[in-house]
């Protein structure tokens, strides 16, 4: 039978130095098991051992914490992240007051440029900067820029798709240079097929701000998203095991109540059919340079490009070295499930999964898999943290964030 590990014993083997865990002890049973030591997952451990006193087991298939914002050094020495670049950005207060318990931050504005037109590199999302380039005009107010942006716009009368979405705002030609190839790759279908909320996420600007994201705090975790999550997980009353599967763990580990948070088809044997999620094949390069590009990502909205962008860590973490490290995205629909598929007949698919959920007594499904929605870390982190909230107050106890 497998052994539960005391969390130093873990994190020493999942390579990284391991600070001073008091081991849980697995002979007592668990208050509750949790699947997934992502975000979600690992949000919820915290919380239910340090404010409610559980006892709990951690459980994760991969041989690491932290799910997909998961970051280690590689062999140049250079803070990396193994499932593509995680920027931290959030307008919520009690997401970054929460996560600062655990950390120091960096502050950092992520900035992209698209390479358009064989090898222009323009500002992402489209600003005033963007169209004065591309069309080597010379817009110099907000007004100027809508304007120009009007008289290309095409009307659509009930926005419901990512095309119609992109072509209300800035017209076919626009649309096709940075939206219609990069969408086309990353989903495998055409942006009319998918809801408007994906490439609403995006916005189109008149003014010349070139960050990527404008919300009021934007910072990386100082030393990186693992040791935030080593100093969240370092709780007594908590247990994790690394490379153990929820299959295999549910027969030998006895508990209470149990928290899920990897796809929710999967939990129930894909009883209606498989929820379509998204994949990405990542390729790591070091090379032998300080560095490749000029900002933290660049776009590849061109369709004949294989991938769809390429980041640069050192650009995020504020590492120096010698050489740098960049990741290469290529979209594909096999292997690790990493996007919900946002689009009406999923989401139908959804409902009839989530109305299981509801039923299921002792489960909780949290996470942007267990809850097929295209959440960013902020948004996993407040959902847990309801989760937490709801539960706390099912045992009588008020807590304050
Ligand atoms: P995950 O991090 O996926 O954790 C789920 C965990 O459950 C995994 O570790 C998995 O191994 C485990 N698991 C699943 N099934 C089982 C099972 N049967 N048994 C045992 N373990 C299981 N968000 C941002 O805010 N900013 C960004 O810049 C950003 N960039 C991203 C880039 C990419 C390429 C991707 C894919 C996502 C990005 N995100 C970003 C989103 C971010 O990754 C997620 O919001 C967040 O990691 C979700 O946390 P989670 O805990 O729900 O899921
Ligand atoms: N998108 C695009 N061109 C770009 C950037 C984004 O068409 O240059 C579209 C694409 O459909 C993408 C979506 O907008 O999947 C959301 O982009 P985001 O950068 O938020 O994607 P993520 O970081 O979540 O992969």
């Amino acid at each position: 039978a497998r052994r539960a590990q005391d969390a130093t014993e873990v994190l020493a083997q999942s390579g990284v130095a391991a600070p001073a865990i008091r081991p849980a002890g697995r002979n007592k049973p668990f208050d509750y098991m949790i699947v997934g030591a992502g975000f979600a997952g690992s949000v919820l451990a915290e919380r239910l051992t340090t404010q409610l006193g559980k006892r709990v087991l951690l459980i994760d298939k991969r041989p690491h914490i932290g799910g997909n914002a998961y970051d280690e050094k590689d062999a140049a020495g250079v803070l990396m992240h193994r499932y593509g670049p995680h920027i931290f950005h959030t307008n919520s207060d009690e997401v970054s007051g929460y996560l600062s318990q655990f950390t120091k931050w960096r502050p950092y504005e992520h900035r992209v440029l698209a390479s358009v037109k064989g090898g222009l590199l323009v500002p992402m999302p489209i600003n005033r900067t963007t169209l004065n380039t591309l069309y080597g005009v010379d817009l110099r107010t907000d007004d100027d820029a809508e304007a120009f942006l009007a008289s290309r716009a095409e009307p659509v009368e009930k926005i419901r798709t990512s095309e119609d979405v992109v072509i209300s705002k800035v017209g076919r030609e626009l649309y096709e240079t940075f939206f219609r190839g990069y969408t086309r790759k990353q989903w495998g279908m055409d942006p009319s097929e998918l809801d408007k909320s994906v490439t609403a996420r995006v916005p189109t600007r008149t003014n010349d701000d070139d960050r990527y994201f404008t919300d009021k705090f934007q910072a990386m975790p100082a030393e990186g998203y693992t040791r935030m999550f080593e100093s969240m997980l370092d709780q007594p009353g908590l247990t994790i095991e690394l490379g153990v599967e929820y299959e295999d763990a549910r027969e030998e580990a006895v508990y209470d109540r149990l928290i899920f948070t990897g796809p929710v088809d999967e939990y129930f044997d894909h009883r209606y059919g498989k929820l379509p999620y998204r994949s990405l094949a990542f390729r790591h390069e070091t090379l032998d340079q300080e560095w490749f590009q000029p900002v933290g990502t660049v776009n590849y909205p061109e369709e004949a490009t294989p991938y769809t962008r390429i980041s640069e860590y050192k650009h995020l973490t504020g590492q120096s070295a010698r050489r740098t490290t960049i990741t290469y995205e290529y979209p594909r629909a096999d292997g690790d499930p990493y996007y919900p598929v946002p689009r009406p007949e999923n989401q139908a698919l959804y409902k009839r999964y989530e109305a299981l959920a509801l039923e299921t007594a002792n489960v909780h499904f949290v996470g942007r898999l267990a809850t097929y929605r295209y959440y960013n870390m902020d948004q996993v982190v407040g959902q847990a943290l309801a989760t937490f909230r709801r539960i706390a107050e099912r045992e009588g106890r008020t807590i304050v964030a």
